[in-house]
C-alpha cells in the first residue's frame, strides 16, 4: 500500500500497486514509437460492482478476461478520454488541465447511463499511475505520454438495459507528434456525426465506430479528414475529425459555439483562452460552409485548424466542399496557429509563465 502525498490534492486514498516484476522498458525505443501501439508498465483498475466504487488497484499491464455476454460488447456502454503528460529535458514533468477531461468523463458518464467516478479518486490514481510509469514519459520536443481513462460496462447480460456493475482503467501509451504533415479536409455534407439530443457531446465510443465508414470514404477520395457539418441542413459546421476546428478570417478566431453536438474540447477551450489573452477578437458562433467559401474567395480566410489532445494544433492545408477545392495560405505564413503550437509546447516542457496555473506538476 502507498500513500499520496501529491501536490495540489489533499487526498490520502489508499492505492493498492502491484509492480510489474520485469520493465518493458529497456526493449522500447521511446524515440521511435508508431502511435498507440507501444503501453507502459502498468495500468489502473477500479470496479463499480452492486452499487458502490472499489478502491483503486495499480497493477502490471496486461490482458482482461471478460464474458463474452459482457454488455459492452453487445451495446457498447463505453466512454473514454484522453490527455496526455509531458516532460522536459531536465526532468520535469505534469499534466495538462487533467480537471476538464475528469470533469468531462463524468459528463460522459451521465449521458451513457453510467456511474460518475469520484474526482478526487480520478484525479490521485492518475498521478498516482503517471508517477509510477514516468520513465515512459519521451522527453522529445513534440512527444508525451498519452492517458487513456476509460469506463465500460461489465453485466454478464444480453438483454438491453444499463448494466448493473462497470469498470473503470487507465492505460497509458509514450507517442511523439501525432499529425506531421497539414490535412486536407472534405465538408461533408451526407453523414452526421452528432444530431441534437444525442450523444455528440459525449467521449462515447459508438459515437467512433459511425464516424468510420464516412471517413473511410472521404480517404478514398484523397482527403485526411472530414470537416463535419450539422444534422439537418449539412450547412453549418462543426468539427474537423475528431478535432474541435477553427478559422481565422480577417484576424478573427472564430469557432462554432459549444452545443450538445459538439465535443467540449480541453485544446479548443485553451486556445480560446489564450487567443483572448493575446488580445484576439474570438467568436464563438454559427459559421457556415457559405461564410468559408466567401472568406476564401475574398481572400480573407487566413488559416484553418483542429484543436485536440493528440495534435494540438492540426493545421487544415485545403478544404474540399463537392468540387470546390479551397487552397488555403502556405503553413509558413499561418501566424496564430504557428505561435500557438508553440506556445503550447514551451508551457507543457515548463518553458513559460504558466499564469492560468493549466499544468499539474507531478515531478
Ligand atoms: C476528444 C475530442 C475533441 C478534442 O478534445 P480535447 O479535449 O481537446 O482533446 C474534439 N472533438 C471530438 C469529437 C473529440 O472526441
Amino acid at each position: 500500500m502507498h500513500r499520496l502525498t501529491h501536490k495540489n490534492m489533499i487526498e490520502t486514498q489508499l492505492i493498492q500497486i502491484e509492480k510489474t516484476k520485469r520493465s518493458r522498458l529497456p526493449e522500447t525505443d521511446l524515440e521511435q514509437l508508431e502511435f498507440g501501439k507501444t503501453f507502459s508498465d502498468h495500468m489502473l483498475i477500479m470496479d463499480y460492482r452492486d452499487g458502490k466504487w472499489s478502491s483503486p488497484k495499480i497493477e502490471p499491464y496486461r490482458n482482461l478476461s471478460i464474458s463474452p455476454a459482457s454488455s459492452v460488447i453487445h451495446y457498447g456502454q463505453s466512454i473514454f478520454e484522453g490527455m496526455k503528460a509531458f516532460k522536459n529535458k531536465e526532468g520535469r514533468y505534469g499534466l495538462f488541465r487533467p480537471d476538464k477531461n475528469i470533469e468531462r468523463m463524468n459528463r460522459s458518464a451521465v449521458r451513457m447511463c453510467m456511474p460518475t467516478i469520484p474526482e478526487n479518486v480520478f484525479m490521485d490514481g492518475l498521478c498516482e499511475l503517471v508517477r509510477l510509469d514516468n520513465q515512459w514519459i519521451p522527453t522529445g520536443e513534440m512527444a508525451s505520454l498519452y492517458i487513456r481513462p476509460f469506463l465500460f460496462a461489465i453485466d454478464e447480460y444480453i438483454g438491453v438495459k444499463a448494466s448493473k456493475d462497470y469498470r473503470f482503467m487507465i492505460i497509458t501509451s509514450p507517442v511523439n507528434a501525432y499529425y506531421t504533415k497539414p490535412v486536407s479536409v472534405k465538408v461533408e455534407r451526407k453523414y452526421t456525426r452528432a444530431v441534437k439530443g444525442g450523444t455528440g457531446f459525449a467521449k462515447a465510443a459508438g459515437n467512433y465506430a459511425g464516424s468510420l465508414y464516412p471517413a473511410r470514404l472521404a480517404n478514398e477520395q484523397g482527403y485526411d479528414q472530414l470537416l463535419w457539418t450539422d444534422a439537418t441542413e449539412h450547412e453549418y459546421i462543426e468539427e474537423s475529425g475528431t478535432m474541435n476546428v477553427m478559422f481565422v478570417i480577417e484576424d478573427r478566431l472564430i469557432t462554432p459555439a459549444l452545443s450538445e453536438t459538439i465535443l467540449d474540447g480541453v485544446t479548443r477551450r485553451s486556445t480560446l483562452q489564450v487567443a483572448k489573452d493575446w488580445g484576439l477578437q474570438v467568436e464563438e458562433r454559427r459559421i457556415s460552409v457559405n461564410e468559408i467559401v466567401e472568406a476564401h474567395r475574398s481572400g480573407t480566410l487566413s488559416e484553418a485548424f483542429g484543436c485536440g489532445t493528440a495534435a494540438t494544433i492540426a493545421h487544415i492545408r485545403a478544404i474540399a466542399d463537392g468540387d470546390n477545392m479551397m487552397e488555403l495560405p502556405p503553413i509558413e505564413e499561418r501566424k496564430l496557429g504557428n505561435k500557438l503550437m508553440k506556445y503550447f509546447t514551451d508551457l507543457k516542457k515548463f518553458r513559460t509563465d504558466d499564469k492560468h496555473g493549466w499544468m499539474i506538476e507531478l515531478s
